[in-house]
């Protein structure tokens, strides 16, 4: 299982996954020949503000803040839409907003823990959970395409903590 359970939903130093998160990009886009610019890198990093999932308009409005004027939607769609193509964001569709991926050019479940509390999502990989899935598929004749399965609850920290600070 790999997944950045303790990381997402533990107390913890974030400037180091959003250092971590931009250089994998990097070197994602330089191995690929894509062009990681500007402009997507800072919607990369305006993603990766926290572990929670982010909508397409905070982005825009977080983006149009750094730059100090307005920008246009299809500018913010076209950045998210070459991120998510390239597996380093994935979308929340329960919040129909968007959130980093830790462990971009692995394998992938696409498992998603969400606190209903602190909204900071997890992601999982579990090959026991590909092989079920697969195999369920296979039964139903179903040929998958994609799989985006996000569970609901309440994290660790917010279990523990009576007064859980958001991160
Ligand atoms: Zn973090
Ligand atoms: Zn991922
Ligand atoms: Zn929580």
């Amino acid at each position: 299982m790999i997944s950045n359970l303790n990381v997402a939903h533990s107390p913890h130093d974030h400037s180091r996954c959003i250092s971590a998160a931009l250089e994998q990009a990097k070197h994602i886009c330089k191995s690929k020949n894509l062009r990681l610019t500007p402009t997507r890198a800072l919607v990369l990093e305006i993603i990766w503000q926290g572990h929670q999932p982010l909508g397409a308009y905070q982005i825009q409005d977080t983006l149009a803040d750094l730059n100090k004027k307005s920008i246009a939607p299809t500018t913010v769609y076209r950045a998210i839409n070459f991120l998510l193509s390239h597996g380093l964001i994935h979308k929340v569709h329960s919040f129909n907003a968007f959130i980093g991926c830790p462990f971009p050019n692995s394998p992938h479940s696409n498992l998603f823990l969400i606190c209903e509390n602190c909204g900071n999502t997890a992601e999982v990989f579990d090959n026991s959970l590909n092989t079920i899935l697969g195999s369920f598929c296979n039964r139903a004749k179903f040929d998958l395409k994609t799989q985006s399965i996000e569970l609901s609850g309440t994290c660790a920290r917010c279990k523990e903590n009576k007064n859980p600070l958001i991160l």
